[in-house]
């Protein structure tokens, strides 16, 4: 038995995630709505094995459903027996959340719910579960460690809290039996190296990566840059990017650490331990990929922080897990994506 169920498999990271356990020859098991994915997701994953391996396997499987949906889980959960459970399915976007708190609460809180009675029910209580680093309150830290405050500052931060706080209670309720794992991402950007497979782009997009695409394509005149007068380096804001190939394999490492492991539930940050100004993203993107980002100076957005960088030590110690590609290798393989045409709004 290896199979692993991925919920928002064919997702930005979660399609990422479910190229590397195929790498690892696991048996991948989607589980998606599609409400923000495509089912072709399938076919390209397949395409970029089949590049490497040069042999077709039909080991991915996609059950298209939603997670609250308690009937469909079953039926999965009751034909299949998982290792594991990497649980990416969700609603991720901080505005949207702000302005439709209900729809969030339901589908991430609600879902997760949902998904966890039928893990119990089927006795796979083995899980990695996508929190976000959005959740620790602002601090002055120079890196941000898993015991920094937990603080969120808006309704999605507020609905992944509750998911690791409901996490801890399912944990302690049976501390013998439960093996889960919450990854705090910090930003995730760039792609898979064969442009292939990436973020389906929102419209206008609120990160500043899917931005700065739009400006190299042409299809934004320019980027606004939120604030040059923040306490930083060149006075723009800070964050710690982290290239979805390292991210993606950061969640094997913690399956397989839960996996050899006894019961326990951990946290554990997944960024690279750097800071990159918005200044030095625009400046390494048009340096890599020879092209120009025109940008304008304008006021700092609305709950915005200087600077948010983690603290690795923890992933480096306990799982051996180290991140492989920098900023240029984001900016290459991140314009890649685009590059294929892949822009649509
Ligand atoms: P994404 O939107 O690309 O992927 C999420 C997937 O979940 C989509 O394929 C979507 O169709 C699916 N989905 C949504 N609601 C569902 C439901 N009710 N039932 C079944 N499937 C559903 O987002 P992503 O960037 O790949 O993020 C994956 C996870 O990581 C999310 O939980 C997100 O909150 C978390 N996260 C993302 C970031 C980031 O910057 N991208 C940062 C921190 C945490
Ligand atoms: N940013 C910007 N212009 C944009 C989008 C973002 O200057 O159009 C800045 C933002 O102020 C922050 C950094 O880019 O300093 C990263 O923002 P993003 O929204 O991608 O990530 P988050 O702030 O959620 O960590």
């Amino acid at each position: 038995m290896n199979k692993v169920l991925v919920t928002g498999g064919t997702g930005f990271i979660g399609s990422h995630v479910c190229l590397c356990l195929l790498e690892q020859d696991y048996e991948v098991h989607i589980v998606d709505s599609l409400i923000n994915s495509s089912p072709n997701v399938v076919q390209k994953i397949l395409e970029i094995k089949n590049l490497k391996t040069k042999i077709f396997e039909k080991d991915i499987f996609l059950h298209i459903g939603d997670i609250r949906d308690e009937k469909f889980l079953n039926q999965i959960f009751s034909e299949n027996e998982f290792l594991s459970v990497i649980h990416l399915a969700g609603l991720k976007s901080v505005s949207e959340s702000t302005e439709n708190p209900l729809q969030y609460w339901e589908v991430n809180l609600g879902g997760s719910i949902n998904l966890f009675k039928i893990m119990k029910k089927y006795c796979c209580k083995n899980l990695v579960f996508s929190s976000s680093a959005t959740i620790y309150g602002n601090t002055d830290k120079k890196l941000i460690d898993e015991n920094s405050e937990i603080k969120p500052i808006n309704t999605y931060g507020e609905t992944k809290a509750s998911i690791e706080n409901l996490l801890k209670n399912i944990y302690h309720s049976e501390e013998k039996e439960w093996k889960i794992c919450n990854l705090r991402y910090f930003n995730p950007i760039g792609n898979h190296n064969s442009g292939l497979i990436g973020e389906k782009p929102s419209y206008p997009p609120n990160n500043l990566f899917p931005y700065l695409n739009l400006v190299a394509s042409g299809i934004k005149e320019k980027l606004l840059i939120f604030g040059n007068d923040w306490p930083t380096e060149d006075g723009t804001g800070v964050r710690d990017y982290i290239h979805v190939m390292d991210l993606a394999s950061g969640h094997i490492a913690a399956m397989k650490y839960l996996m050899s492991n006894k019961p326990r539930i951990l946290n554990v940050n997944l960024g690279t331990g750097k800071g990159t100004s918005v200044l030095k993203l625009v400046k390494t993107f048009e340096e890599v990929n020879k092209c120009k980002i025109p940008y304008e100076f304008v006021s700092r957005r609305t709950g915005d922080v200087a600077r948010t960088v983690a603290d690795i030590n923890l992933a480096n110690k306990i799982f051996d897990w180290f991140p492989e590609r920098n900023i240029s290798d984001m900016c290459i393989d991140g314009w890649k994506w685009k590059n294929f045409g892949h822009v649509s709004i």
